[in-house]
């Protein structure tokens, strides 16, 4: 290898997914973009190439002893990649991780921020873990640091007009014959037929709050002990004393009807001992420190004034700093990660990185725009141009024009999406690509177009004295019959105005977001669109069979993989692997159902039809509408069989907007469907939009994109900053009168 090729990731004949026989070099300690319509494959080039060697590489550092109980990661199909460092992934997924992890856990704050005041808190009280809602020196011992107490709700938990027989209790587990509620009798002994409501204070008090203890039962013709507590008891321990956060999500849906949440009544849900909260720095304890906004914070810390704790205090700034730098200082520290949005969660996980001492580091970003207003899109690019300075190599997918230009080297990869895409179709700098007559090229350069003839409302929605975390007494009506546009900066409300209080006034709006789709592993997207059971029934009568064989979760099913043609494989220490089926190699099904044909195709080879392709081959008028939604939203390029889990969050919405199509009245509420989509993609998301308000639908969007923005019949902007600079309607109005105002900061970005 020649000696200038050391400052390039070289890649010679990639062929993941739709890429013909690729071959690209990235510039090291560079910013690299990559740009080009959705499906055209250029995650097909970043993550499942270049991350997924990255990944493979790592685990070759392992000695062969441990490497034996590590998954072997396939080697990307590509000829060579050469000349790769560690790679990060800074990626949209949520933060999850239960009550316990807050803004301030994951940042590495808060662990600063009790090492402060265990230095100069006044009194003294003791270590740095005496602070931590975490550690049980610290954690308030009513709620377990958890902030909130949770009860039982009586009043859905028991009948006491009907006896044990009749189902007196409601709580999970507990129908006449279970093993449960047969127990629960045996252990008193308690009258089954007898009303709840005729039973003594002490009879009750017994079946309901009873401590556990052993009960003598014949089993299998043995006798044997089994434990029994009150069923309230036993609710309690197994659901309300634990993190139901933290359960599987079908357990928490089955018993959050029964739990009612308050604040904690011992630490007023600051999670905290009174100790702890007793310790104060400059009149603040470290629970209302940690309720501050960043951007106060940071303020409040300055003023620290103590030789002891300067380091400290140097150390809290820095870290401050950079969540204000990327525009998250409306976030306070308490904040659930949990409850972050997927952009959010992004930035979160960047600062993470920037603290870090870490160089020569590959880190791959996917759209780190999202959610992110065109006002703060320029802290972005300093943070990525500052991790770059650092000497770190940076590769970012992106569609907005406004990082595309910080780029030192920009790949276009198309032209266009799954089987018509897979190639790199311009490569250079920002001028170069402007020139280039690229789809990307030629929309960088479109001027912008402000709608002016827009559409009259049929009528309004209106929303009445909104409060809500930083909405005080917001009114606003929401035209109906048109597309509404509800934008503002990032923390400024759309959110809570919208997905908050709007849809709990209005629970039959549909509502097309980003959040996963489909119920079990198998799921994909035929089977949520339905198309799936139309394949079925063709098969078997094309067959002369049972359609029941066509499924995935019948006998016709590999058996090795019951239908998934992966085997997941979780570890400890990464996220569960998942490696292709050695029994069906993928194919999901038996040999002799694999044998059946439906005009010359297996049901394998259907499923791993793109919708391009699915709509040459099928006929069936049912299959062919669905097939063509998909296809109006931009999905093209996916294949019929491929899980919903691997689709991004924009590709969920678009399925879910896809399967909403053809309803006429409603309202829809999408919220930033323009995720994941290039510039031209957008367009033809616009028509979709138009189409629904031309077919008598309501369209409310949450938007920073400005050409979605300039395309609204109505647009209300919500600021004028973000938290509590926030929470107020700024403007209401159409497209040409917004440059006008005064205090809109989306104004100015449409002039
Ligand atoms: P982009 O990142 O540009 O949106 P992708 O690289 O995700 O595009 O996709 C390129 C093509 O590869 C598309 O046709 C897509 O459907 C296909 N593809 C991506 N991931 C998979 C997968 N896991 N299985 C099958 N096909 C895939
Ligand atoms: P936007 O959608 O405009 O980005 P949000 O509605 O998400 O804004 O946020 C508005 C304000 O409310 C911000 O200060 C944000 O931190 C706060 N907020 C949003 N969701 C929650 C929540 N679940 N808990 C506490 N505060 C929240
Ligand atoms: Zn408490
Ligand atoms: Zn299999």
């Amino acid at each position: 290898m020649s000696e200038s090729n050391q400052e390039y990731i070289v890649i010679s004949g990639a062929r993941e997914n739709n890429l013909k026989n690729v071959s690209l070099r990235i510039p090291k300690r560079k910013i690299t973009i990559f740009t080009g319509v959705s499906g055209s494959g250029k995650s097909s080039i970043v993550f499942d190439t270049i991350a997924a060697e990255s990944q493979r590489l790592l685990n070759e550092n392992f000695s062969m002893f441990v490497r034996t109980f590590l998954p072997r990661f396939p080697q990307p199909d590509a000829d060579a990649i050469e000349n790769l460092s560690m790679a990060v992934i800074v990626d949209q997924k949520r933060l999850g991780g239960g009550s316990h992890s807050t803004m301030g856990t994951i940042t590495d704050i808060s662990p600063i921020l009790r090492l402060l005041f265990s230095r100069v808190g006044q009194p003294y009280v003791g270590p740095a873990q005496m602070f931590s809602f975490n550690d049980p020196q610290g954690m308030c011992p009513e709620c377990n640091g958890i902030g909130r107490s949770l009860r039982v709700d009586m009043s859905k938990a028991l009948d006491k007009s009907k006896s044990l027989n009749e189902g007196a209790i409601m709580l999970p587990g507990y129908s006449a014959d279970s093993l449960d509620q047969t127990m629960l009798v045996q252990s008193g002994p308690f009258d089954p037929d007898k009303k709840l409501s005729d039973y003594s204070e002490e009879e009750l008090d017994q079946l309901l709050y009873g401590k556990a203890k052993k009960v003598a039962t014949q089993f299998g013709g043995k006798s044997v002990n089994i434990t029994v507590e009150g069923c309230i008891e036993k609710f309690t321990n197994k659901y309300i004393k634990r993190d139901v956060k933290t359960m599987s999500e079908r357990t928490q849906q089955t018993v959050a009807p029964f739990i009612i949440e308050g604040t904690c009544s011992s630490c007023h849900g600051a999670r905290l001992s009174q100790a702890a909260l007793g310790c104060r720095i400059n009149g603040l304890n470290i629970a209302e420190m940690s309720s501050l906004e960043v951007g106060q914070l940071i303020s409040v810390i300055r003023e620290i004034d103590d030789a002891v704790a300067a380091p400290i205090v140097k150390s809290l700034r820095e870290r401050l700093q950079h969540l204000v730098d990327i525009g998250l200082d409306y976030l306070t520290l308490d904040r659930e990660t949990d409850t972050l949005s997927g952009g959010e969660s992004q930035r979160v996980k960047m600062v993470k990185h920037l603290s870090g001492s870490l160089v020569d580091v590959t880190y791959i970003f996917d759209e780190p725009s999202v959610g992110l207003h065109p006002r703060d899109v320029h802290r972005l690019n300093e943070l990525l141009q500052k991790l770059r300075d650092k000497g770190n190599t940076v590769i970012v997918v992106e569609h907005d024009p406004d990082v595309i230009k910080i780029a030192d080297h920009i790949v276009d990869v198309g032209p266009h999406a799954g089987s018509r895409g897979g190639s790199i179709v311009f490569e250079g700098d920002v001028q170069g690509l402007l020139e280039a007559g690229t789809l990307t090229g030629t929309h960088m350069k479109r001027p912008l177009q402000l709608k002016h003839e827009c559409r009259q409302p049929t009528g309004k929605l209106s929303i009445k004295d909104a409060t809500l975390h930083n909405l005080r007494n917001v009114s606003v009506d929401i035209p109906t019959g048109v597309l509404t546009v509800v934008t503002g900066v990032a923390g400024s409300g759309k959110s809570t105005l919208i997905n908050e209080v709007f849809l709990s006034q209005h629970t039959d709006a549909i509502v097309i977001d980003q959040s996963a789709v489909g119920v079990s592993t198998r799921s994909n997207p035929a089977t949520y669109t339905g198309i799936m059971d139309d394949v079925r029934k063709a098969f078997a009568s094309a067959n002369k069979v049972n359609q029941g064989l066509f499924s995935f979760n019948s006998k016709g099913a590999c058996e090795n993989c019951q239908g998934l043609g992966v085997v997941y494989t979780d570890l400890s220490y990464f996220d569960s692997v998942k490696l292709p089926c050695e029994v069906c190699g993928g194919r999901r099904f038996k040999e002799e159902v694999l044998a059946y044909k439906l005009n010359g195709k297996s049901i394998a080879e259907v499923l791993e039809m793109t919708v391009e392709q699915a709509l040459e081959f099928f006929e069936l008028k049912e299959v062919v509408r669905k097939l063509q939604a998909m296809s109006d939203v931009g999905l093209n390029y996916i294949t019929l069989g491929q899980p919903l889990s691997t689709l991004s969050g924009g590709e969920c919405q678009r399925i879910k907007l896809a399967s909403e199509l053809h309803k006429k009245g409603s309202i829809y509420v999408m919220d930033e469907p323009t995720t994941g989509l290039h510039m031209s993609d957008i367009d033809h998301l616009l028509g979709i939009m138009n189409r629904l308000v031309d077919a008598g639908n309501t369209v409310i969007v949450i938007e920073h994109n400005i050409d979605v923005i300039s395309q609204a019949d109505w647009i209300i902007d919500m600021g004028p900053d973000g938290g509590n600079k926030g929470g107020q309607v700024v403007f209401e109005g159409i497209p040409s009168q917004i440059i006008h105002a005064e205090q809109s900061i989306t104004g100015r970005y449409l002039k």
